[in-house]
């Protein structure tokens, strides 16, 4: 028979599963993650009328400390912050599938062993064998390992993207030896504690497992310390999807139906994730994990001692050269998260769009610092999402556009990527803004963007920079076109 816990699972996984899909649109991610969370408030219910339930006053200590924190920050981050925010929550979710499978782990040693069936004490302690109980506990040890190394390593992102350790690749000797040494270890302790089992020597067994939980925490740290600041946000969504498995299999563990769906929705969501920004920036997952692309700015020198002239154009010029246009499209880019501008670049389009001018947004996957930053910052400045276009559909329009106005972006418009097989972002697919009649670039200088390469685009003989941080810069624009 279905029992009350049961049902609120079921609805809660199925909540969770129409949510995650509501957030693959703007329009609808609002509500998606609003039926997520009343999903998770749902599972959580459930789990209070749990029959072997107790400890009412600590659960709901703990929910009040987590809640708290976690309103505060989530309320005040900023948007640019984001990518460090959600590497946190990530290994706290990290964090709580270890330590549920260390509880597991500690309950089944102490009082039972519900894997096997065997009782403790009961028949005389024959020998169990190792198959057995390497098989009957594999889950817990998957959670321990994949949630201790999701928790140090979100928290090196973590880290890293707030500057508190450097953003740089940090190598030293022998990395990957250290490293495939650390896995061995875990491989070897793992064995130990099953062996340990066997033989009813739980105290040793309670060693071991100390043993492994330690080395997965130093695993977390040693994969992702060598990797630099700007890959972060490849790495987060691979530890995510570490969270997602990690929960998955201490649901397993622990019979428990909403975490297993839960877990396994936030893994194949981490790794589909991954594989949809490795493919935009046209990188292996290897090369991003094992490489240090977008560590220590190597092409940045390069490139300031480039002597070519870029040209200038006044914002003056630049809302002469827009305000009468039939066509401009808006390029938005880190620079202008950076910035802020996303509500001075609305009410720029709907100036030009009372003039009669057609104006369209350019949305490069991986522009911006994490997956969907444009979509997220230009829908909190109100701009109507049917004017945000992805690269394959906006692209063939640049041709007609008179004016591709570049806000803060670089490498999402680096031509290279078409031209030079010897740069690092060769073979990413870019937006075709050289293809426009004219371009305006609006940035502070001659920096470089992620890549640290340097942009011929920003030398094409159509372009023209408007030098200057990008809300100031949009200002004048803006107070330019006005006065028309
Ligand atoms: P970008 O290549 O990083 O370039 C940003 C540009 O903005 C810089 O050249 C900088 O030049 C300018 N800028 C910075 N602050 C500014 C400000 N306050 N006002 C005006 N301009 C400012 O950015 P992007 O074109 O958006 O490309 C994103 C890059 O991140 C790609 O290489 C992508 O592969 C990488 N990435 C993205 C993701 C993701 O999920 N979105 C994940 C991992 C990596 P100045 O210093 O001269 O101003």
């Amino acid at each position: 028979m279905i029992t009350i816990p049961d049902a609120a699972y079921l609805i809660a996984s199925l909540l969770f599963i129409l949510g995650l899909k509501r957030l693959s649109s703007p329009r609808t991610a609002r509500s998606g993650n609003m039926m997520a969370a009343v999903g998770m408030a749902l599972a959580l219910g459930g789990t209070f009328i749990l029959p072997d339930m107790g400890n009412f006053g600590w659960i709901i200590l703990a929910i009040v400390i987590g809640t708290i924190p976690g309103w505060l920050l989530a309320k005040r981050v900023k948007m640019t912050a984001m990518p460090q925010m959600v590497s946190l929550f990530n290994g706290m979710g990290g964090a709580c599938a270890l330590f549920i499978s260390l509880g597991e782990w500690i309950k089944g040693l102490g009082w039972e062993f519900p894997w096997t069936g065997i009782m403790w004490g009961t028949d005389g302690r024959p020998d169990l064998p190792f198959e057995l109980v390497l098989a009957c506990s594999f889950p817990m040890f998957l959670g321990i390992v994949l949630g201790a190394i999701s928790f140090t390593g979100s928290l090196v992102a973590f880290g890293k993207l707030q500057g508190l350790i450097s953003e740089k690749s940090l190598r030293w000797p022998l990395q990957k030896p250290i490293n495939m040494l650390v896995v061995l270890g875990i491989l070897g302790a793992v064995a130990a504690c099953v062996n340990a089992v066997c033989v009813w020597q739980f105290n040793s067994a309670f060693i071991w497992i100390a043993v492994v939980t330690v080395l997965a925490l130093l695993l977390g740290v040693l994969q992702v310390l060598p990797i630099g600041g700007a890959d972060m946000p490849v790495v987060i969504s691979v530890l995510n999807s570490c969270t997602g498995l990690a929960a998955a299999v201490t649901g397993f563990a622990m019979k428990n139906m909403a975490m297993i769906i839960a877990g396994t929705l936030v893994g194949a969501a981490g790794s589909l994730l991954t594989v949809l920004m490795c493919k935009a920036m046209n990188r292996s997952l290897a090369k991003v994990i094992f490489g240090s692309f977008g560590g220590p700015a190597k092409g940045r020198a390069a490139a300031a001692q480039s002597d070519r002239t870029q040209r200038e154009i006044a914002a003056s010029e630049c809302a002469i050269m827009m305000g009468y246009a039939r066509k401009v499209i808006i390029i938005p880019g880190y620079g202008l998260a950076v910035a802020q501008a996303q509500h001075l670049v609305h009410e720029l389009d709907e100036l030009l769009e009372k003039r009669g001018v057609e104006v369209k947004y350019a949305i490069h996957p991986v522009a911006g610092r994490m997956p969907g930053h444009m979509n997220v910052l230009l829908a909190e400045a109100d701009v109507p999402y049917p004017k945000l276009l992805d690269m394959e559909e906006i692209n063939p329009e640049f041709e007609q556009a008179d004016v591709a106005l570049i806000i803060g972006a670089n490498d999402v418009v680096n031509p290279a990527a078409r031209t030079n097989p010897g740069s690092p972002i060769f073979g990413m697919p870019i937006l075709n803004a050289d293809k426009a009649k004219n371009i305006i670039v609006i940035k502070r200088g001659r920096g470089t963007g992620f890549a640290g390469i340097e942009n011929d685009l920003f030398y094409n003989p159509k372009t023209r920079m408007l030098f200057g941080d990008a809300k100031k810069a949009l200002q004048e624009l803006t107070a330019e076109v006005k006065a028309l």
